[in-house]
């Protein structure tokens, strides 16, 4: 296998997590996987949104907001306050990093609260949808042990922790966490969010003018398994150094789904 970096068809990047980035926020995390770096952070909010309010939906809501920083790219991105349009891209990537995070929260163990997470990417070299899933989970993570801590919340009202990677067809091999110039090359593109037991949350899957078949597809779905296991490790170890730098004592992570302990 001749990756561009040299690495194995089945090796991560380096993935790596600073908690505490963003320190007015309730939870932060600067997530990367070799050179694609997001800043992640989930600010809590003692309200819903009003349609909740209107429908009389019980519980608690979570949003998500994508961006890529102007300097990000390898050509400037222009901020899109400048064009005077929301980038089609940003809108679909910002959609699904809700959908994937709603997925393992309880919405109505959170209680009448919003937490608004934030993804902005400070340097994008592939693969930035999913870094910004697996780094938000985990300044949810932080902030959430706040509450806890604060004595707002009885229990962390987190399902399963949530993972994302990417996977594809390069060279007409299928390879694991593709770097910008593997995802321009690849024939089949391949983003997959699973929780930390490895059920599925969503998958996209595909062909760049190209097709794929059976196989091509259960061995990107095998790398991604063993790499999801290995980041959800990671994730566990961040939010626990993340919440020691908070609070003297570590909170009691007990969930109702499972429990962030390594
Ligand atoms: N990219 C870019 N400018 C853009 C969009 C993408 O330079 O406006 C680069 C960036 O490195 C990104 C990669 O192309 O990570 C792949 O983009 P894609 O839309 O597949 O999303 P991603 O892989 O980042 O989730």
């Amino acid at each position: 296998m001749n990756r561009p970096d040299k690495r194995q068809a089945d090796e991560l990047r380096k993935v790596s997590f600073q908690p505490g980035i963003a320190p007015n926020a309730s939870g932060s995390v600067l997530c990367s996987f070799g050179d694609t770096r997001v800043i992640c952070s989930a600010t809590i909010e003692d309200d819903v949104p009003r349609w909740m309010k209107h429908q009389g939906v019980k519980g608690g809501w979570l949003t998500a907001e994508y961006s890529m920083l102007p300097y990000s790219t390898l050509d400037r991105k222009q901020r899109d306050s400048t064009r005077g349009k929301v980038d089609g891209r940003s809108m679909e990537i910002q959609r699904l990093i809700g959908r994937a995070l709603r997925s393992t929260i309880d919405l109505k163990a959170l209680g009448q609260r919003t937490i608004w997470v934030d993804c902005d990417v400070l340097q994008a070299d592939g693969g930035t949808r999913t870094t910004s899933i697996t780094g938000a989970t985990v300044a949810i993570g932080i902030a959430l042990a706040d509450l806890l801590e604060q004595g707002k919340l009885k229990a962390l009202p987190v399902k399963k922790l949530v993972s994302a990677v990417s996977c594809g067809v390069y060279l007409d091999t299928p390879i694991l966490d593709l770097n910008y110039v593997e995802d321009r090359d690849a024939s089949v593109d391949c983003n997959i969010v699973m929780t930390e037991d490895l059920d599925f949350v969503e998958l996209q899957v595909s062909g760049e003018e190209a097709t794929f078949s059976d196989s091509e597809l259960n061995n990107m779905l095998s790398l991604a398994k063993k790499a999801i296991s290995e980041i959800v490790t990671l994730q566990k170890k961040a939010i626990i150094e993340g919440s020691k730098k908070t609070f003297s004592s570590l909170p009691d992570f007990s969930t109702q789904g499972g429990k962030i302990e390594l």
